[in-house]
């Protein structure tokens, strides 16, 4: 079975194939960046526009690369949910129009159960049940992978998404838009342990996350620095900010595998690509007897492979959406819409 599979909930306009659900036959992203960077954030009105501008050739080079056409795939899968609403509808009208044209099944899929998706690609081997940690610009969620297909949310950020967290710190160090990979690249030339900002526990909750203290705290910290008229190390900053957040990340994930028995612990989502969390995953999961699994970077960041691989699922469990699928932008993982 084949999937064009389509991409454009936020900044990133995005098609590829992939055969069988594991195998990418080709992966196009053409990415928004440089152009949201001059407003330090993605300005949605932007993002829809130069969709409509990317979409048919993202499409026409993934089928070119995969050695493919129209008429020889099987199915087309498209995000309708969550995200921007306009950025969506692009992505969404593309695959209506493609699907009535050449009278082909439409699944519409889920942006983040498409994140998790992504660890299918590179790992053969991994198969439902297991616990998957999604750290994306959006969300903050443990979510329990209970088959191909059933999801059930567990933990989720009480404010702020891990992400969002990277990207609000990267500005106020002036490092500017996105923030991931900036704040991290900053951070190798820092010392992880020169400030002490908090781990940010939920009371109520060992399963659920908060990052806005955490970030309040960064900010405090820069105030408390100009106010003094002391310099601020930046790359300090950056380290012991990062530091902070992929500790809590990484004991919250491993404590809620061990707490439900899950031998099989999975990440996924842009903060997942982040060289300091995986390491820390590694080790963390190997101390506790945990088989961790995560996808390569260019899987992590917002692709159309992930969602050509979590569409072949939906459609070998029978899911078919109608032309009159429409975007949801507030999408709730595990659940189906339109
Ligand atoms: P969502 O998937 O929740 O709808 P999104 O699609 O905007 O949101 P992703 O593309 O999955 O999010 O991830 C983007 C986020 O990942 C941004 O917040 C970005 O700062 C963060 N990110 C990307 N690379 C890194 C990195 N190397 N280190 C830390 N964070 C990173
Ligand atoms: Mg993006
Ligand atoms: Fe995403």
């Amino acid at each position: 079975i084949k999937i064009l599979a389509i991409e454009s909930s936020c900044d990133e306009t995005a098609a590829a194939v992939v055969e069988n659900g594991r195998c990418v036959r080709s992966n196009i992203i053409s990415s928004q960046i440089e152009l949201h960077k001059l407003y330090g954030g993605v300005v949605p009105e932007i993002a829809s526009r130069k969709h409509v501008e990317k979409v048919n050739f993202v499409v026409r080079e993934a089928l070119k690369e995969a050695g493919e056409t129209l008429d020889s795939i099987d199915a087309i899968a498209v995000t309708y949910g969550p995200g921007l609403v306009g950025a969506l509808l692009v992505g969404v009208a593309e695959a209506k129009a493609l699907a009535f044209a050449k009278n082909k099944p439409l699944v519409g899929v889920h942006h983040i159960e498409g994140h998790i998706c992504a660890n299918y690609i590179e790992h053969p081997d991994l198969e439902p049940p297991f616990l998957c940690l999604v750290v994306s610009g959006g969300h903050t969620h443990l979510v329990d992978v209970k088959d191909y297909g059933k999801y059930e949310i567990i933990g989720c950020t009480r404010d702020d998404a891990a992400g969002e967290a990277f990207d609000k710190v990267a500005r106020a160090i002036g490092l500017g838009y996105p923030g991931g990979p900036k704040i991290e690249a900053l951070a190798r030339e820092g010392n992880k342990d020169a400030i002490a900002f908090p781990r940010a526990k939920v009371s109520d909750s060992k399963m659920d996350f908060s990052f806005s203290g955490l970030k309040s705290s960064v900010l405090n910290y820069l105030n408390k620095c100009e106010m003094k008229g002391e310099e601020v190390n930046r790359a300090d900053v950056a380290a012991s900010f990062q530091e902070a957040v992929v500790d809590v990340l990484s004991s919250h994930g491993v404590e809620a595998a061990k707490e439900l028995g899950y031998k099989k612990l999975a990440i996924a989502g842009g903060v997942a690509s982040n060289g300091a969390f995986r390491a820390k995953m590694i080790e963390r999961c190997k101390a506790a007897g945990i088989e961790f699994y995560y996808p390569s970077p260019i899987f992590c960041t917002d692709n159309a492979a992930m969602i050509g691989v979590c569409g072949y699922y939906d459609y070998m469990n029978g899911v078919r959406s109608g032309l009159d699928l429409n975007a949801v932008p507030g999408l709730k993982i595990g659940t189906r819409q339109g």
